[in-house]
């Protein structure tokens, strides 16, 4: 075990390649000459990834696991981890290798050379992804830019924390979390390393099309409350639109020339029908998650644990 650096890894369903990436992350790091512990959370799979993690964990010292009682999420997973970190160092990166270890020993350089806070990995290319997977995350990250003011273009969950960075994320009290977003929030000294995402060793990406899009949509309602705003912006369209369209109904009344009427009733009547739906769809949006987040739930459980503290300095 490492007295300087955990290496937080998220997995779900990986029960097919949770030990032999893991094993890979382990050799490269060898090859580096660093050491490190890893502390591995079970997502609450439905597999037998944890089964995996205790064998991996009984022939290597270093390697601690921690199981949630269902699944939480990437982002719970990772926070239960952190509250778990004795070490002064933290990375936290997927299982999947797509977050390649051969750049682990450059984003400690990094952090060392410059006194960062928080290396982030930011990703040049993203590797083997759907279409559609690429559009749905294009078109969060230009909405989460305008809406928040954040760009994560290019952001990535491969980040490495040093104690004072890794205490402020600690403190955020609210339930539903998006760990880039809050990272970003807090501040400290950033550095970046850029890099280039491998393809995903394991079954496809856990994110389906759907759960990517409620994922957006979480991490929007809890960064940015300017949606909110948007239907007093409509409203001030419509009264525009209301004095004009009300000037010349009233002009073709006093000059006696009947308005082809119907149908623009008809439209409009859809229209502010349309957009007065829309305007308290945005508010219930909100007022769920107020509600969501006044009930003031743990974040997670954590059903079994695995800690070690035991091991040796650079074993692994
Ligand atoms: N993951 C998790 N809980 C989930 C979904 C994913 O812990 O509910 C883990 C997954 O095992 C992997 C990482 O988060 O280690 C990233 O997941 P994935 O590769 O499927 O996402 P993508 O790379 O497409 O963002
Ligand atoms: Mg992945």
């Amino acid at each position: 075990m490492s007295n300087e650096l955990t290496i937080i890894i998220p997995a779900f369903n990986e029960v097919k390649t949770i030990q032999r990436n893991i094993k890979t992350i382990m050799a490269q790091l060898s090859d580096d000459g660093l050491a490190a512990s890893y502390l591995i959370v079970d997502d609450g799979s439905r597999d037998d990834t944890w089964g995996e993690l205790t064998r991996l964990a009984a022939e290597h010292s270093s390697v601690s696991c921690l199981r949630l009682s269902r699944n939480y999420g990437k982002e719970a997973a990772i926070f239960a981890g952190l509250a778990e970190v004795p070490t002064p160092l933290c990375l936290v990166m997927d299982s999947d290798l797509q977050h390649p270890p051969r750049y682990i020993k450059e984003m400690l350089a990094i952090m060392r050379e410059t006194g960062a806070d928080v290396v982030e990995g930011v990703k040049l290319s993203r590797g083997r992804e759907t279409l559609k997977y690429k559009l749905v995350a294009k078109f969060f990250y230009r909405a989460f830019h305008w809406l928040c003011g954040i760009n994560l273009d290019g952001a990535s969950d491969f980040k490495l924390f040093n104690r004072k960075a890794m205490g402020a994320l600690k403190e955020f009290r609210e339930g539903t979390v998006f760990f880039r977003g809050l990272v970003h929030w807090a501040g400290f000294k950033h550095e970046t390393l850029a890099f280039h995402v491998d393809n995903r060793e394991g079954d496809k990406s856990r994110f389906s099309t759907w759960r990517l899009i409620r994922f957006a949509l979480m991490a929007t309602l809890s960064h940015s409350s300017q949606p909110l705003l948007l239907p007093f912006a409509l409203a001030a369209v419509f009264w525009v639109g209301g004095i004009l369209l009300g000037g010349i109904a009233l002009y073709g009344y006093f000059t006696g020339i009947a308005i082809s009427g119907f149908t623009t009733v008809i439209l409009l009547l859809l229209i502010q029908g349309a957009l007065i739906l829309f305007s308290l769809g945005i508010i219930g949006l909100y007022l769920a998650r107020i509600y969501d987040e006044a009930k003031r739930r743990p974040r997670f459980f954590v059903m079994e644990k695995m800690i070690r503290h035991d091991a040796p300095s650079g074993q692994t």
